[in-house]
C-alpha cells in the first residue's frame, strides 16, 4: 500500500471517525477543490481586488449584501467584531486590538459562551471587543439579554451549534428582534451549520461560516451580512487582520467549493452516510461485549453516527476510556467521538470516513475486545 505524504514524514496515518474538526484537519477535498486552489496558487492576482470579488460570489451564494472572505469561521468573527467597533474608520483601524474606549460590548448567553477548540470569547477580543455573558448557563431569558444592553454594547451574538447549552436558550428569532429593537446588529456563529441562506433570510446583519467543514473547502471561511459591515470588515486586513491573512489559493478552493455544494445531491450523501452506519451497526454488534446503535446528531443535523456501549457480557476491568485509548494510540490512529465517553459510549462518525475505514473500525474493535 502507498504511503501518505503524511507517513512519508513519519507522522500515523488517522482514520478520522470524529467529525470535521479541527484537529484531525477538518475534512478532504474534491479534485475540483484541489485544482482551482493549485490554479490560484500559480499565477498573480490583486489581492483586494480578489477579495472584493470573492465577497460578492459568496453573497450571491448566500443571499447577502455583502461577504468578506477568511482564514477560516474564527477569523469570520474576529474580523467582524473589529469592524463592529472600529465602524470601518482607519485610524480605530490602525489601534486595534486596542479598542481605545469605543464602545465594544458584545452580548451573547451564557450557553453560548463555548470553547471549540478555542474559546469563542478570544475571538471576540481579538476584534478589540469584550464579551459580556447573560443570564445563567442552563437558562436566560430575554430580560437578561435586555439588561446587559448598555451604550457600549456594539451587537448581540447568538451562536449556533451542538457544543451550545441546547435547552433553556432564548432562541434566533426574540435574539434578532430584541437586537433590532434596540438598533445593534445581530452577529451569527454558523460555523459548522450546512445552510448557508437560511440565517441572512431570518433577518442575521452578520453570519460566520467556515469554509472547511460543511463545504469541506480548503482551510478558510467567510462573513456574509450587511454591505456596509463587509466592508468594515474587509478594512481590517490592513490591521489586525493581516495576522489572519488569507492565501489566494484557500480563497480559489471555496470559491469553488461553494459553486460544488450547489451541485452536490445532499440527500445521497445522507443515504450514502446512513448506509455505512447500518453496516457499522451491524458488524460491531457480531463482536462480543459490544453493542451498537445508530444515533442522529444532538443538535438535530441530518447527520446520523453509530454509537458503542458495553452490552450486558461485557469483559471485566475493561472501561470505555480504555476502549478509546487502545484507538488513538494504534496504528493507524482510530479517532472517535469521545463527548459521551465519560457516559461510557463512543461515537463513530461516517461522513469523514475514507475507503477501508470503516473494515479498519471493525477490525481494531474486534482486537482489542478479544485482548
Ligand atoms: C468550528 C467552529 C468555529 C471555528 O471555526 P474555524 O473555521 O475552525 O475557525 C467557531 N464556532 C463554532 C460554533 C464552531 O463549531
Amino acid at each position: 500500500m502507498t504511503l501518505s505524504i503524511y507517513q512519508n514524514i513519519g507522522l500515523k496515518r488517522v482514520v478520522n471517525a470524529s467529525g470535521r474538526v479541527t484537529k484531525l484537519g477538518v475534512s478532504t477535498i474534491s479534485d475540483k477543490v484541489a485544482v482551482a486552489a493549485v490554479e490560484g496558487a500559480s499565477s498573480y492576482v490583486v489581492i483586494d481586488d480578489l477579495i472584493d470579488r470573492a465577497g460578492e460570489l459568496i453573497a450571491e451564494h448566500t443571499g447577502a449584501e455583502g461577504a468578506c472572505v477568511t482564514s477560516c469561521a474564527s477569523a469570520a468573527l474576529a474580523l467582524s467584531i473589529a469592524g463592529l467597533v472600529t465602524r470601518g474608520q482607519w485610524t480605530a483601524v490602525y489601534k486595534l486590538p486596542d479598542p481605545c474606549g469605543a464602545a465594544n460590548e458584545v452580548v451573547l448567553q451564557k450557553g453560548h459562551s463555548i470553547d471549540f477548540g478555542a474559546p469563542i470569547q478570544t475571538m471576540i477580543r481579538l476584534g478589540g471587543g469584550c464579551p459580556v455573558e447573560c443570564g445563567q448557563a442552563n437558562e436566560v431569558h430575554p430580560e437578561d439579554i435586555e439588561e446587559a444592553i448598555t451604550d457600549k454594547t456594539v451587537c448581540l451574538l447568538y451562536v449556533k451549534s451542538h457544543h451550545c447549552v441546547q435547552k433553556g436558550m432564548v432562541d434566533i428569532e426574540t435574539m434578532r428582534d430584541i437586537a433590532h429593537a434596540h438598533n445593534l446588529p445581530f452577529v451569527m456563529d454558523c460555523a459548522a451549520e450546512e445552510d448557508f441562506r437560511k440565517y441572512i433570510a431570518l433577518g442575521a446583519d452578520i453570519v460566520c461560516y467556515s469554509g472547511a467543514k460543511a463545504l469541506e473547502a480548503t482551510t478558510s471561511g467567510f462573513m456574509c451580512g450587511k454591505r456596509e459591515y463587509a466592508e468594515w470588515a474587509k478594512r481590517q486586513y490592513h490591521g489586525v487582520g493581516r495576522a489572519m491573512k488569507v492565501g489566494k489559493e484557500q480563497i480559489m478552493g471555496l470559491l469553488a467549493a461553494l459553486d460544488q455544494y450547489e451541485a452536490r445531491d445532499h440527500a445521497a450523501e445522507v443515504e450514502v452516510n446512513v448506509a455505512k452506519i447500518d453496516w457499522l451497526v451491524s458488524e460491531i454488534n457480531k463482536i462480543r461485549g459490544l453493542h451498537a446503535e445508530k444515533i442522529q446528531d444532538e443538535a438535530g443535523r441530518a447527520i446520523f453516527r453509530c454509537r458503542i456501549t458495553f452490552d450486558s457480557e461485557a469483559p471485566v476491568g475493561l472501561t470505555m476510556e480504555q476502549v478509546n485509548e487502545k484507538l488513538v494510540s494504534g496504528d493507524p490512529i482510530v479517532w472517535a467521538r469521545t463527548e459521551f465517553l465519560n457516559l461510557g459510549k463512543i461515537d463513530f462518525d461516517p461522513r469523514p470516513m475514507l475507503e477501508g475505514d470503516k473494515e479498519l473500525i471493525v477490525e481494531v474493535l474486534k482486537q482489542i475486545m478479544e485482548g
